[in-house]
């Protein structure tokens, strides 16, 4: 089955499009102190390397909006990248002279209308985009009082009253994004946000936690959002390394068969049937896979229950039996090996991909 993806505008966020057909982004953001320069580079080139999409940083003073202008000088990045701003709005004035493709602002903390206009104004003469960032962390007290408090109307409130101004400015390359902590919250808020207005949304659930509670959060906000056709853009954020972040957006789009991304590893939950540490060989062939960019399905199974028909379906596959194992490529036994060498076989038909 095919999602059906709400056609939204097509907004330029440096070369990459972002919204209409084009494909769901994956984004991320730099966790190392800009302090640590070096760090930072080298995050950026993980990033990249993994196929992050948007590279977002956070510019939180002027120290860090110099070392991003020495970046951006020096054509460090083959991503577009975005400028976190919030309070300070001349930060983000700084950000789009120094070239950045997109600042994300906060309405709940730039400090009002008058700051965003000049942003707003700065953004269109450099060609740039904007991303209005509302988090239920950090929404605008006033909005929250005349909401008594209701999280899921103050951030729908805050993003359409930001909305409506920059349609008033004229200005109409913009995303959104509004995040809750909590799973219901973002998936209700953002389906209520693209009931109203045309524009991409970003998805994330914010704050969502370590890597695997963080990781199942995220699938479930995101994933059930862009199963109803809704999002064009992702970040799972975590707290963890950048590139987890952007393999597990990359997993949840290529479940939702929104995207393709590397090799899908089949593997099965293993039982008492299991006479091997499949744990084990799966983490050893989950390391041997990560760098591999062909799009395909390695099943590695432990018995002859339900092992043969998923290593068949898979391009490459190994069943464990009791005593020998089967390799399968493109559907069928290529070898039968002993249990010892059997993962050594099946190192070297991957190591052929
Ligand atoms: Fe158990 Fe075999 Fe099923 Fe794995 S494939 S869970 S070992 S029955």
């Amino acid at each position: 089955m095919e999602i059906k993806r709400k056609l939204t505008k097509e907004i330029k966020l440096g070369n990459l499009k972002i919204g209409a057909n084009n494909p769901i982004a994956v984004q991320s953001m730099i966790k190392n102190k800009i302090e640590n320069f070096e760090a930072v580079k080298s995050e950026i080139k993980m990033l990249e390397k993994c196929g992050c999409e948007v590279i977002r940083i956070a510019v939180s003073d002027e120290n860090a909006l110099l070392k991003l202008k020495t970046l951006i000088k020096d054509n460090f990045f083959t991503t577009p990248v975005v400028a976190d701003i919030q309070f300070d709005h001349k930060l983000a004035l700084g950000a789009l002279d120094i070239g950045v493709d997109c600042v994300r602002i906060n309405p709940g903390n730039i400090g009002g209308f008058k700051p965003l206009e000049e942003v707003v104004k700065k953004a269109k003469q450099k060609n740039a985009s904007i991303r209005i960032g509302v988090n239920s962390g950090s929404i605008n007290k006033d909005i929250l009082k005349r909401n008594n408090g209701d999280i899921i109307q103050s951030i729908v409130d805050s993003v359409i009253e930001t909305v409506e101004f920059f349609e008033k400015l004229k200005f109409y390359n913009f995303k959104i994004s509004a995040k809750a902590s909590s799973v219901i919250d973002t998936i209700t808020v953002n389906e209520i946000i693209s009931s109203k207005v045309n524009y991409p949304l970003h998805l994330g659930v914010t704050e969502a936690g370590p890597n695997f509670p963080g990781a199942i959060k995220s699938a479930l906000g995101i994933g059930i959002l862009l199963s109803k056709g809704i999002g064009d853009t992702i970040r799972v954020s975590l707290t963890d390394s950048s590139v987890s972040e952007v393999r597990a957006g990359y997993l949840i789009l290529s479940n939702l068969n929104l995207r393709k991304y590397g090799v899908d590893i089949i593997s099965c939950p293993t039982c008492s049937r299991t006479k091997v540490n499949l744990s084990e060989i799966v983490n050893h062939v989950q390391d041997l896979t990560n760098q591999i960019e062909k799009n395909i399905k390695v099943a590695v199974m432990g018995c002859i229950v339900n092992g043969p028909g998923e290593a068949k379906d898979a391009d490459i596959g190994i069943a464990y039996g009791i005593k020998k194992a089967a390799i399968f490529a493109n559907g069928k036994v290529i070898k039968r090996v002993e249990i010892d060498n059997a993962l050594y076989e099946f190192e070297n038909l991957i190591k052929q991909i």
